[in-house]
């Protein structure tokens, strides 16, 4: 926020939008759903956007700039490079007279206009100009490279369609359409690039936020030229067309390093390949990024304050366990500990991490690896993914012993981790001594912030809340007396998420924290999972789904997509 919390306060009492206790209360919600203060008076209709943005600058002594309502011409936006616009939270609008219009989060942020004007040798005058006005700002930016990039790839496409072309063209073809699907990849923010071959053509699909969508057909006699490139970036086999192959390569797409993973197969008419994006490194984000709340946050933290045990990550695969991990480990990470991970395969390079991955090829599997890396004096351990006796055995041991160690377990919640375990061999007081902290989740495309608009729930929508939450195992009572929201909200569909009505992701949790009553009461012979879960409900433990429902009531999620991960 650019004023403090007090500035805000002042502010909207002095207008009277909002009286004082109310603000209390609202301030005290923010601080546990960890998300800032605005986004929940707007998101509970207690303060107009609009209203507020012009109070704002009021006080702030600044014109203010809607950037929904103009459009900004392309060699305006050209004049300031995308990568500082991100970074300084800028965009340039309008030129006039020699003085450059500058939409600015931070309107009274000096440093930046003045880096602004040497960069661009122009007078500069800020404006004011909302979050989520700014995030709509920067459409311009993605539509101007997609434009680009769309015009090359039809331009391409149209020629290999019209004439009878050699191999040598249709090779260099194959390549100006590879690199320019990838750059128009990571300006639509796609995860994988699917490229396939059906009967009648070639096919390419983007999956973006976590949905598939078809981006174009191509003649089917580029495909093998596709594939054949692809297989060059990534030293994989070219004549091999008959067994799958893995490969990776890196590439800078814009402003930024990506790390690309490859995959090929043999499909019916011709191989089909699977390019995986990853920023080369990962981004250092804090645990609220992730959509933790205050009380689930303070659980991890509780885990990492310790120099030995299990923290567990669960959730289908696609759930953001790993990223979580990673979250922890960034966290972790300092001069005084050593980091090692036994991963399959590296996601992301972490630095000042040892970091290695699984080789079926020559036996080191995630047991061997473990092993390994217990003798590399290690504090720190991340294993991929325990799905065998030998690798529970040894990673409740080193727990046991003085380390860290941070996994994943395929498993659908956070109390089945314990019953998992016990599957895999490991003796119940093993477990009760290791277990720290166990994170289940599932990610959830976010409302876009640019459509979003709000109706009052229907009662079908509240009995279908309250059926789930009976499948959670709420009582009766407790299910009746369920604060349950009055608006549910949802995204038209815009520009900005291309008509998706969503836009970026957030996690669900449900997260418990093995302290000494249910150390103690796992370790006893009368253990069972109901009872286990009644003493987790009385320290305030909840199901995925009613984490999801506070989700629900502030705006960032929508009743159907928590219901679609839920169900996954
Ligand atoms: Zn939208």
């Amino acid at each position: 926020m650019i004023i403090s919390l007090e500035e805000l306060k002042k502010l909207l009492i002095n207008n009277n939008l909002i009286d004082e206790i109310t603000f209390k209360e609202i301030h005290k919600e923010s601080q546990r759903l960890n998300i800032n203060i605005l986004d929940l008076l707007f998101s509970q209709r207690l303060l107009d956007k609009d209203y507020y943005a012009n109070i704002l600058s009021d006080y702030l002594k600044v014109k203010r700039i809607n950037l929904k309502q103009i459009t900004i011409p392309k060699n305006i936006l050209r004049l300031i490079p995308e990568k500082i616009v991100l970074d300084k939270k800028i965009i340039p609008f309008k030129e006039e007279n020699g003085i450059l219009h500058l939409a600015m989060i931070n309107p009274n942020d000096y440093e930046t206009i003045n880096f602004i004007a040497n960069l661009t040798h122009k007078k500069i005058e800020p404006y004011l100009v909302l979050e989520d006005e700014f995030q709509f700002g920067l459409t311009f930016y993605q539509k101007l490279y997609q434009e680009e990039y769309e015009d090359i790839l039809k331009n391409e496409i149209s020629q290999i369609g019209n004439m009878e072309i050699t191999e040598e063209i249709q090779n260099i073809s194959a390549a100006k359409i590879i690199d320019n699907l990838l750059s128009y990849a990571v300006g639509l923010n796609t995860s994988d690039i699917h490229i396939e071959i059906f009967y009648e053509y070639s096919l390419i699909r983007f999956r973006i936020d976590g949905i598939l969508k078809e981006i174009m057909k191509l003649p089917k006699k580029i495909h093998s030229s596709l594939i054949a490139r692809i297989k060059i970036l990534a030293n994989l086999q070219i004549d091999e067309h008959f067994r799958p192959q893995d490969g990776r390569f890196k590439t800078k797409l814009g402003d930024f390093e990506f790390d690309i993973r490859v995959s090929i197969i043999p499909t019916i008419y011709g191989e089909k390949a699977v390019l995986r994006l990853l920023a080369s490194t990962f981004k250092p984000s804090a645990l609220s990024d992730l959509g933790l709340n205050s009380f689930h946050e303070e659980l991890i933290k509780k885990a990492i304050k310790k120099s030995y045990g299990m923290i567990i990550s669960t959730g289908p695969t696609g759930s953001g366990k790993t990223t979580t991990l990673y979250t922890i480990i960034q966290l972790l990470n300092s001069s005084e500990v050593n980091i090692c991970t036994i991963e399959d395969p590296i996601e992301y390079e972490l630095p000042r991490v040892n970091q290695m991955q699984v080789n079926p090829k020559i036996n080191l599997s995630f047991a061997e690896g473990l092993r390994a890396l217990l003798r590399q004096d290690p504090n720190i351990i991340m294993v991929g993914e325990i799905r065998d006796y030998e690798t529970a055995d040894i990673a409740v041991q080193s727990a046991l012993t003085g380390h860290l160690i941070l996994t994943t377990l395929h498993t659908n919640d956070a109390i089945s981790s314990i019953p998992r375990l016990l599957d895999l061999k490991i003796p119940k007081y093993l477990v009760a001594s290791t277990l720290s902290v166990v994170i289940a989740q599932r990610l959830v495309r976010k409302i876009c912030l640019n459509c979003i608009y709000s109706t009052e729930i229907k009662n079908y929508q509240i009995e279908t809340i309250k059926e789930q939450l009976s499948k959670d195992g709420l009582s009766e009572k407790e299910i009746n007396e369920y604060p349950i929201t009055k608006y549910l909200f949802k995204g038209k569909g815009c520009e900005l998420c291309s008509y998706s009505g969503y836009r970026g992701r957030t996690g669900i949790f449900e997260i418990f924290f093995m302290d000494d009553e249910l150390i103690d009461y796992l370790a006893r012979k009368e253990f069972n999972l109901v009872e286990f879960k009644s003493i987790l409900k009385r320290k305030n433990y909840k199901t995925m789904f009613q984490d999801g429902l506070e989700k629900l009531t502030v705006g960032i999620a929508s009743l159907e997509e928590i219901l679609r991960v839920i169900r996954e």
